[in-house]
């Protein structure tokens, strides 16, 4: 049984650092051509490396700067990489930042630019990709579906947090917005899930592990006690985004160690 996505092209949003690194690798060891996407002319180096480890490892790809959270930036980053590679076969909507305060300190640009990012960001970049899927159409030599979506969403999909109403917001929306996207085309061939990660080594949250005690205390909430990596993500979004997965759509499937398990019930309730 091999994880194959042989002749497709990926697109994985905020592939510069941390879990989209991990996808893109992941994506690309699997046989895609993979556009690393990022925002800042700052991470430019860091998408390039991305770029570069890939190709070294036999892969191939391009780096592509776009903002997601700009609809027209995100129309030129499809219609630049249709031009280049003929069409997408999966999107991987990745890319997401955190403006963390206590809910009353919340300003108005803290909020927006979290929705902004973490779910228009994932409206626009998802809306272009089923476009193109739609015009292609189903191709037999390159997938049995016509186009995936893989949303990266969180825990906190699920799991309230206390000083991170707009993310957890930004995250709880991604669930609507996925499986309605598998409900609305299911029947053309899409398949749309969602990737839901507990705790993954990453500079988004350096705060929770950089330290022994912030790690000690994190642990406190993994059952599988480690925290996770890029390439645990990564793993699942290669299978997901292959035929082996076929069947698998409208899911939002947790890669967390057993955090939704709510590790502080096991020794009371
Ligand atoms: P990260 O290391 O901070 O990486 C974020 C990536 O997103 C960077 O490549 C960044 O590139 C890119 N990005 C930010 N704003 C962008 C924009 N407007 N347009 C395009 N790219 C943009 O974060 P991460 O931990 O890997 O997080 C990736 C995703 O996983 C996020 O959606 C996050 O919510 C989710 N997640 C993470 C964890 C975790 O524990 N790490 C847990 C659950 C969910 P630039 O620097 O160029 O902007």
């Amino acid at each position: 049984m091999e994880v194959s996505l042989k002749n497709q092209v990926a697109i994985v949003t905020g592939a510069s650092s941390g879990i989209g690194t991990g996808i893109a690798k992941s994506l690309a060891e699997a046989g895609a051509a993979v556009i690393v996407n990022h925002s800042s002319e700052r991470s430019a180096d860091e998408a390039k490396a991305v770029l570069t480890e890939i190709t070294e490892a036999g892969g191939k790809g391009i780096v592509y700067q776009c903002n997601v959270s700009k609809e027209e930036e995100v129309v030129r980053m499809f219609k630049d990489v249709i031009q280049e590679f003929g069409t997408v076969d999966i999107l991987v909507n990745n890319a997401g930042i955190q403006k963390d305060a206590k809910f009353t300190e919340m300003t108005l640009d803290d909020w927006n630019a979290v929705i902004a990012v973490n779910l228009t960001g994932q409206f626009l970049c998802a809306r272009e990709a089923i476009k193109e899927f739609l015009r292609r159409g189903i191709d037999p030599s390159r997938s049995v579906a016509c186009g995936k979506i893989i949303h990266i969403s969180s825990v906190h999909e699920i799991i309230p947090w206390a000083g991170h109403a707009n993310y957890a917001a930004s995250k709880g929306a991604i669930r609507m917005l996925m499986q309605t996207l598998a409900q609305e085309y299911g029947a053309d061939k899409i398949r749309v899930n969602s990737i839901c990660p507990g705790a993954i080594q990453t500079p988004i949250n350096k705060d929770a592990w950089s330290t022994p005690d912030a790690l000690n205390s994190l642990l406190q909430l993994i059952p599988y006690n480690r925290i996770g990596q890029p390439k645990d993500i990564g793993n699942l979004a290669a299978f997901l985004a292959s035929d082996l997965a076929d069947y698998i759509s409208g899911a939002s499937i947790f890669v967390d160690g057993g955090m939704t398990t709510f590790e502080s019930f096991s020794t009371g309730g």
